[in-house]
């Protein structure tokens, strides 16, 4: 450790953050976190996919999971305006429908044991991840900004002030878990916008929204909604964050929000009420926060570590939330990097090669994913209906657990990407209309 004041400084007290704090103070390696704001704060991303629950398990958190009662979620609904057109045609004994759900339990997890995963009020979850990490002897510094990084021979320094005097505290190795703020992707000049999702949302939260209203089933409750839109590339998610608080976001590209020129409420309203019986229901029902919105957010790196250096969770990636894998990409980025990290720390190697296992792992995934987000925004009928076929089904819900890090290509992909592009390429294809045109090569992801 020579001269530093830490072993590992971690920049950002999210998910990534506070779950690489966790696993790094459990390992006896001295760590700090240094969080720009003061928890708890309210953030987007609040519903998680199962494969959150290894690394929970690994860090003995599910208890307070329990305890501060997150709703349990068993699976997911997709929902699409009964009158669609687009469901009207099969094709190679693949028929789509405009309600299709799944359940996590359908699928058993190597190394999961629940068959649910949560919702939950990020507020709360974040506070308590960290506060977690904590627990551990992780030091959490709370209301400092890092302002950069000064890399040397024997370490780096991060820099902050407090008030006006200017800090510098001196670490083995450097972890940006900072989000979407990037900050360490901004200054080595490593962060590559996508050039096929430009995504925007808008969200709140309603009080006593009737959850039922879209139901098209019983035993759906806790479940996650997405409620597709007439308009191109829109969609709405329905996340319970308590038994009466729900949480409503709508998302589109941003183009179309930008050539309404209207006001964020009107547009938000306008775009619900594309589905009425959800904007009867909401309408109903009390709103409870300011709406907020989210743009510009998809983005890759070049590179995901360099020397003395990792980019976990939404700092290394960011796609689009159609499959709320955010924060199990974060939990599951710093499980696999902490594991690098203390290994480096043994070896003292702290070039980028030694960071290699996660920076791999972590590609993999966020390519599956990436090519998974993209079939669904180009052929969007394709989805429900591998989802309704039992060839499929269960190698969709795989992804849709967020198991997605040891294949290179899972073979449900590969199939779905010729089929998509069959469609392509035949105009009197009966779903040929039916594509989106969000992409024209829906698999040529940035720096996969
Ligand atoms: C519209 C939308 C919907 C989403 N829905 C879902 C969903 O349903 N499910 C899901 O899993 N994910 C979802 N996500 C993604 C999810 O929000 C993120 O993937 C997740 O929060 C990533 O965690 P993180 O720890 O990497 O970053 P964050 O949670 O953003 O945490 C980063 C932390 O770093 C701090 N920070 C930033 N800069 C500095 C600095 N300079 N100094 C000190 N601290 C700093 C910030 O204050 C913040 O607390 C959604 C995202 C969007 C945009």
């Amino acid at each position: 450790m020579g001269d530093s004041d830490f072993q590992v400084g971690i920049i950002g007290g999210g998910p990534a953050g506070s779950t690489m704090a966790a696993y790094l103070a459990k390992a006896g390696i001295s760590c700090a976190v240094f969080e720009g704001q003061l928890f708890p704060r309210p953030h987007v991303g609040e519903s998680l996919v199962p494969s959150s629950t290894r690394v929970f398990k690994d860090l003995n958190f599910l208890p307070q999971m329990e305890e501060n009662k997150f709703p349990h979620k068993y699976g997911a609904v997709w929902t699409a305006a009964a009158n669609s057109r687009a469901y009207e045609h099969d094709w190679e004994g693949l028929a789509a429908d405009c309600k299709v759900d799944i359940r996590f339990a359908e699928r058993e997890q190597v190394g999961v044991e629940q068959t649910y995963t949560y919702h939950v009020d990020r507020g709360k979850f974040d506070n308590l991840l960290l506060q977690h990490a904590h627990g551990f002897g992780a030091k959490v510094f709370e209301g400092i900004s890092v302002s950069g990084v000064e890399f040397c021979e024997d370490g780096a320094a991060i820099k902050y002030s407090i008030g006006r005097k200017e800090c510098s505290t001196k670490v083995d190795i450097v972890v940006d878990a900072s989000g979407r703020k990037t900050l360490l992707g901004n200054q080595m000049k490593w962060r590559i916008k996508d050039p096929v999702f430009d995504q925007y949302a808008i969200h709140t939260w309603f009080e006593g929204y009737n959850r039922s209203t879209m139901a098209f089933k019983g035993n759906l409750d806790n479940y996650i909604f997405v409620h597709f839109l007439p308009i191109t590339n829109s969609w709405i998610w329905q996340i319970p964050i308590t038994a009466s608080i729900t949480s409503i976001g709508v998302v589109t590209q941003k183009r179309h929000f930008a050539a309404r020129r209207e006001s964020r409420e009107q547009f938000f309203w306008d775009c619900i009420s594309s589905r009425p019986e959800l904007f009867t229901a909401l309408k109903a029902a009390q709103q409870l926060r300011p709406l907020k919105e989210e743009g510009d957010y998809s983005y890759a790196m070049q590179q995901l570590a360099g020397d003395r250096l990792v980019l976990v969770g939404d700092a290394g990636r960011f796609v689009d939330p159609i499959f709320s894998t955010g924060v199990s990409i974060a939990l599951n980025s710093s499980r696999f990097a902490s594991a690098d990290i203390i290994r480096a720390l043994e070896t003292g190697n702290f070039k980028r090669e030694a960071f290699h296992n996660f920076e791999s792992a972590i590609r993999r995934g966020t390519k599956n994913w990436y090519n998974f987000i993209s079939v669904y925004y180009r052929l969007n009928v394709l989805f429900t209906a591998f989802i309704l076929d039992p060839r499929y089904r269960l190698d969709v819900l795989k992804l849709l657990q967020g198991d997605v890090y040891e294949e290179q290509e899972p073979p449900v992909l590969a199939r779905m990407r010729s089929m998509v592009n069959e469609v392509e390429q035949n105009p009197n294809h009966v779903w040929h209309k039916l594509l989106g045109d969000l992409t024209a090569n829906a698999f040529c992801s940035a720096a996969a």
